[in-house]
């Protein structure tokens, strides 16, 4: 099932956006301008790259910067409001509230809100899909309920009461949140849950990425070929969302894409999944680890079946980072480009520098004739959240990352 959808079910899913972006732009003024398109810039960062001392003939460092991603602020907006949106549209369709060629928007209009009204619309997460399920959700009129565990940020759970929806609280992990949700809405035939490991409509939601980068890269004249490798780095929770772009990516670009996902040393789940090939459900406890990251957006102890189904033929490598190293990237790109991005978001950054220097990134690029190659290579840092972190918090994450940095050149005197 899952393993059967294609590039012709991102066109759809791509198509369905548009279809609601009249209807976005009403609700979203900050995507009126874009056409209610939810869609994020491509930046070029040589100052961090000069930063990292990244050596210019090993390829170009860009940013997809998903960080600002629009009504959600985070990667989770184009697969969390995908799938919302494709629920809606069922049920406009069902009640006859609109046929294939309408307008939609009629569906912001009173007849279309008491029906949406009369549903629950559910998500258990560590805070950004809750944002993005919960902030579309309350937009269209549904009753919106976002479980959270007990490690997501009290910013978001704050954010997300201010915009009317109902967050409950849960004392375990993400996993027990997540649990409690569906339970709960199997239970109410008028309850939708939002499934972050088993969605097909949010992986789909966030592949369209893909297309979207493909024009943007048209747009800079980058290209991807047999003499231009392109590699992607994206942080990875469940998993669901690295995995919906990285399958997007390799419809499009094929062999010539690279994806590698990131994940925190202390909960890193796709890893250890992908190195139990036998043991489906294997989570970061059953390994002795504790999960604790700064990282709350990638704090899961276990990893998506459908994401691990769908990346095993696809995935080119994971890495994990340490929490000084997501600090030290959040400092950097701030201080080198004026980029303000949360601590997850840093994960793929350490990338480029993974694949360059360690043995296993040489080795891969060794095994697939790609060493001699990188002076046309684009490598893609995708960053996954931060627009709307509060700025006493962020003042918190510089101090941390200044304080780091500092450290690393003190180090480099007592060495030189
Ligand atoms: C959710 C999230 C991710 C990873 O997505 P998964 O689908 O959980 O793998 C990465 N970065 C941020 C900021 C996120 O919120």
């Amino acid at each position: 099932m899952a393993s059967s959808i294609s590039y012709v079910d991102m066109e759809r899913t791509a198509d369905r956006l548009h279809r609601f972006g009249p209807l976005l732009a009403e609700l979203f003024p900050e995507v009126a301008q874009f056409g209610g398109m939810i869609e994020s810039d491509l930046i070029s960062i040589p100052s961090f790259a000069r930063a990292l001392s990244h050596p210019p003939e090993a390829g170009a460092l860009w940013i997809k910067a998903d960080h600002a991603l629009p009504i959600a602020g985070s990667i989770k907006a184009r697969g969390g409001i995908h799938e919302v949106l494709e629920f809606a549209e069922k049920l406009a369709l069902d009640h006859g509230l609109i046929d294939s060629d309408s307008d939609y928007l009629q569906l912001g209009l009173p007849k279309a809100r008491a029906l949406f009204g009369r549903y629950q619309v559910a998500v258990g997460s560590t805070g950004n899909l809750g944002m993005s399920i919960g902030t579309i959700a309350a937009a269209l009129g549904f009753k919106a309920v976002v479980h959270m565990s007990f490690n997501s940020k009290k910013w978001k759970k704050d954010r997300l009461r201010k915009l009317g929806v109902q967050v409950i609280e849960h004392a375990g992990d993400y996993e027990k949140a997540v649990d409690a949700g569906r339970r709960e809405a199997e239970a109410d035939p008028y309850s939708y849950f939002v499934d972050d490991e088993r969605s097909l409509s949010l992986f789909l939601g966030y592949s369209v990425a893909a297309l979207r980068l493909q024009s943007q890269f048209h747009q800079s004249g980058i290209g991807v070929d047999a003499r231009h490798p392109l590699f992607v780095y994206l942080p990875c929770g469940v998993g669901g969302a690295p995995s919906g772009i990285a399958f997007g990516l390799k419809q499009i670009f094929g062999d010539h894409v690279h994806c590698f996902f990131a994940e925190p040393t202390a909960s890193p789940c796709f890893l250890v999944r992908m190195l139990h090939p036998d043991h489906a459900g294997i989570s970061v406890y059953d390994i002795g680890l504790d999960g604790n990251t700064e990282a709350d957006g990638l704090a899961v102890p276990r990893a998506s079946e459908l994401a691990i189904d769908m990346m095993w033929p696809l995935l080119s490598g994971v890495f994990t980072v340490k929490d000084d190293d997501l600090f030290r990237s959040l400092y950097l790109l701030n201080e080198t480009e004026g980029i303000k991005i949360e601590p997850s978001a840093a994960a793929g950054f350490n990338g480029p520098q993974m694949l360059l220097n360690s043995e296993a990134g040489r080795h891969y690029l060794a095994a697939n004739n790609l060493t001699n190659k990188m002076s046309g290579a684009t490598h893609l840092l995708w960053s996954t959240g931060g627009l709307f972190v509060p700025d006493d918090e962020y003042v918190g994450f510089l101090a941390r990352g200044k304080t780091i940095v500092a450290g690393d050149r003190n180090f480099a005197l007592t060495i030189a």
